[in-house]
C-alpha cells in the first residue's frame, strides 16, 4: 500500500502521517525530514541541499527522485510507504509513478490535507516557537508557500485528474482529521 500526503508547509502531513504509520504498519518516509538529517550531518547531499533548503527553495526534481529510488530500494520499504511531502512538482510525480510502476505498485491514495493560508501561517510561527526550524522563519515561509503556490498546487490537478486525489479538510483537532483521513480511505478501498 502506497500512501502521499500532500498539502502546504504546517498541514500536519507529518502528524496524520505519523499516526497512518502506526495504524497501517507502513513506514513513513518524508524528504523535508531526510533533507534536514543530511545538512546537519553535513553529507554531500546536505551540503547541495542546504542553502536551497534555508532559503525556502525547493530543491531539485533529480535530487528528490534518486532520494525516492534509494527509498524504495530499502527491503522495509517493499510491503509500501507513507509519502509525507514527496512529491512537489509534476516531473516529481511523473517520475515517481515510473519509480513505483517498475517495482509493480501504483500510489493507492493521494490525500491533500487543506489548510487555509491564514491557519497556515499561525500554525508555523508557533513550530517555530517549538522546533526552532531555521525555514520556519518569515521570509522562508513566504518563500515556501509561494513554492508550493507555483510548483506544488498544479499537481494536485494531475492527481485529480487519474482520480486517486482525495481532500481532507485539515483545520480541528488531530483525533477528528485522523478520523477523515481513517473514513476516506475505507470509503476508498484502501
Ligand atoms: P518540509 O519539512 O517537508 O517542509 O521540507 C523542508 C524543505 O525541504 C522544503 O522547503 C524544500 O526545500 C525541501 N524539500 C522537501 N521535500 C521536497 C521535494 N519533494 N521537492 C523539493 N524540495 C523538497
Amino acid at each position: 500500500m502506497d500512501i502521499l500526503l500532500m498539502g502546504p508547509p504546517g498541514a500536519g502531513k507529518g502528524t496524520q502521517g505519523a499516526l497512518l504509520s502506526e495504524s497501517m504498519g507502513l513506514p513513513t518516509f518524508a524528504t523535508g525530514n531526510l533533507l534536514r538529517d543530511a545538512v546537519s550531518r553535513g553529507t554531500p547531499l546536505g551540503l547541495q541541499a542546504r542553502a536551497v533548503m534555508e532559503a525556502g527553495k525547493l530543491v531539485s526534481d533529480e535530487i528528490i527522485l534518486g532520494v525516492i529510488r534509494d527509498e524504495l530500494d530499502r527491503p522495509a520499504a517493499a510491503g509500501g510507504v507513507i509519502f509525507d511531502g514527496v512529491v512537489r512538482t509534476i516531473p516529481q510525480a511523473e517520475g515517481m509513478e515510473r519509480l513505483l510502476a517498475d517495482r509493480g505498485r501504483k500510489l493507492n491514495a493521494v490525500l491533500f490535507f487543506d489548510v487555509p493560508d491564514a491557519e497556515i501561517i499561525g500554525r508555523i510561527e508557533r513550530r517555530r516557537g517549538i522546533e526552532g526550524r531555521p525555514d520556519d522563519d518569515p521570509a522562508a515561509v513566504a518563500t515556501r508557500l509561494q513554492s508550493y503556490r507555483d510548483q506544488t498546487a498544479p499537481v494536485l490537478a494531475w492527481y485529480e485528474s487519474r482520480g486517486s486525489l482525495i481532500r481532507i479538510p485539515a483545520v480541528g483537532p488531530v483525533d477528528d482529521i485522523a478520523t477523515r483521513v481513517r473514513r476516506a480511505l475505507a470509503l476508498q478501498g484502501t
